[in-house]
């Protein structure tokens, strides 16, 4: 045993780490004068320097788990202080080329302060289910918990320092670049980002960074923590989807119970009135006019009618939907003709159509959407004119944008929005008959299938329909 066979003997005099060295027979051969000023003991302590060379024996570093070569030990120093280091332990080849074992004992005082409870926090940490990580003073992280390391399917070495930041969406890292002034302030701050998870997938993560304030005051680094959000984020999502549509349902329940009742008014007003003045005039026994009341009577009940059809029609777009199957718009076109054939026999009018996609949707629906639009086209007309009607299709990013484009009165601009909306109506029942609720029916259908409806005309000058539909 002597200090001949230590190589670089000088150097480990003078490092200001604590340095033992072991034989290969694991009897200790070398103390540095920094292991003494921190333990008070030195080579001629031979009892407790036997008691330290007791607790490197082999297996003490493979017990730790975290990291092969390092373990935490504790033993008292002279003066009977418990102290608790963190050692690590290499090899060494010897001036006889026999091998050693070489360790370091950290002096730094941060790691001092640390090692207090560093072995327990690492077994914590080990063991809790959120993402764990430390960074040093200088942001580089040094550690990951089992659970981040599982999570991402990384190794220790292929997370530390900077490279854990690989991970993460490259649209979020714009987050931790904003948090770096909140960071240089040494306050706590809680940040999410989205995290690629070992199969390839990003998760959202929340995470909350404190800092590590060592005992003297000295700032160390810091610890941070993160859980997966992303199922409570999708339902926090759903949650204000439904709670949206809950509202924009809420507001259209509203207004429809307005104006259904304003609108189914008139013509049971038209009804009392004409049967109060029947009742009149059998009191009377003037019989004479009866017959042209009842007409008024009769007009005012099918007029009554027909209204409740159509909101009936309307109601069943969100009642009764059945699931989306592809559906061949010239099949649709097809059918919702045969149900104004009526109209376009009358009027002689020339349809066009053809080579119109297939698409994703409620047949039953879209078949309602093209008989209103047809039944619209053909009507808004003047008596002179022969209808004209072209139907055709484009496609826009992904969707499909259809026109229905007609030669008839057109519609004046500032309309363009408003007739969509329920019971709104531009003329007269002696001008054109009609409930107003045929294009609010459309632009349900229409919305239900993912799109929207917009009218472009002018008057004189025709109009086209236009709706998208998600392909
Ligand atoms: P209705 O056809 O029963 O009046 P709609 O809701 O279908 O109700 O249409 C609302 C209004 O929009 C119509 O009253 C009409 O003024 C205008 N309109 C709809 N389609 C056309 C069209 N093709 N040409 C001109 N005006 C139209």
């Amino acid at each position: 045993m002597s200090a001949d066979l230590i190589p670089n003997k000088a150097f480990f005099d003078t490092y200001n780490e604590a340095v033992l060295i072991l034989s290969d027979k694991q009897q200790l051969i070398y103390i540095n004068p920094a292991f003494t000023y921190l333990t008070g003991f030195g080579l001629q302590h031979p009892f407790e320097m036997e008691a330290l060379a007791e607790l490197l024996k082999p297996g003490a570093f493979e017990a730790d788990g975290l990291f092969k070569n390092r373990a935490f030990i504790s033993f008292s120093k002279k003066d009977g202080a418990l102290l608790k280091a963190k050692v690590s332990e290499s090899d060494i080849t010897l001036a006889d080329q026999s091998k050693g074992k070489f360790y370091t004992i950290n002096l730094l005082p941060g790691l001092d302060v640390l090692a207090k409870g560093e072995k327990k926090f690492y077994e914590l940490a080990d063991a809790s289910p959120a993402l764990i990580f430390l960074q040093d003073e200088n942001e580089q992280a040094f550690y990951f918990n089992k659970a981040w390391l599982t999570y991402t399917g990384k190794t220790l070495q292929q997370q530390q320092n900077l490279l854990w930041k690989s991970l993460i969406h490259p649209d979020d890292v714009r987050v931790l670049e904003e948090l770096a002034p909140t960071a240089a302030k040494r306050k706590s701050y809680s940040f999410e980002f989205r995290l690629k998870k070992f199969d390839g997938a990003y998760r959202n993560i929340f995470a909350i960074s404190t800092p590590v304030i060592l005992e003297d005051g000295s700032f160390a680094g810091y610890m941070s923590s993160g859980l997966d959000i992303t199922e409570v984020k999708e339902a926090q999502n759903q949650i204000s989807q439904l709670n949206h549509a809950l509202k924009q349902s809420t507001e259209e329940l509203d207004q429809f119970t307005y104006v259904t009742s304003h609108d189914l008014q008139e013509p049971l007003r038209m009804i009392t009135g004409y049967i109060q003045l029947i009742q009149k005039n059998i009191e009377r026994g003037n019989l004479a006019s009866i017959n042209e009341f009842m007409a008024f009577v009769i007009d005012g009940a099918s007029r009554m009618q027909m209204l409740i059809g159509d909101l009936l029609q309307l109601s069943r777009v969100t009642r009764k939907t059945v699931p989306f199957a592809p559906v061949n718009i010239n099949d649709i076109i097809h059918v919702a003709l045969t149900h104004v054939s009526k109209a376009v026999t009358a009027s002689k009018a020339e349809i066009a159509y053809e080579n119109l996609p297939t698409v994703n949707g409620d047949t039953y629906q879209l078949v309602s959407l093209f008989e209103n639009l047809l039944d619209n086209a053909l009507k808004f007309n003047t008596l002179q004119t022969v209808p004209k009607i072209v139907i055709s299709a484009s496609e826009k990013d992904d969707k499909y944008i259809f026109q229905i484009k007609d030669n008839g009165i057109g519609i004046d601009n500032k309309f363009h929005k408003r007739i969509f909306a329920i019971f709104q109506r531009l003329h007269t029942q002696a001008e054109f008959e009609g409930t107003g609720i045929g294009l609010a029916v459309c632009k349900k259908i229409v919305e239900r299938h993912g799109g929207e409806i917009w009218v472009e005309s002018e008057p004189g000058k025709g109009s086209s329909f236009y709706f998208s539909i998600k392909k």
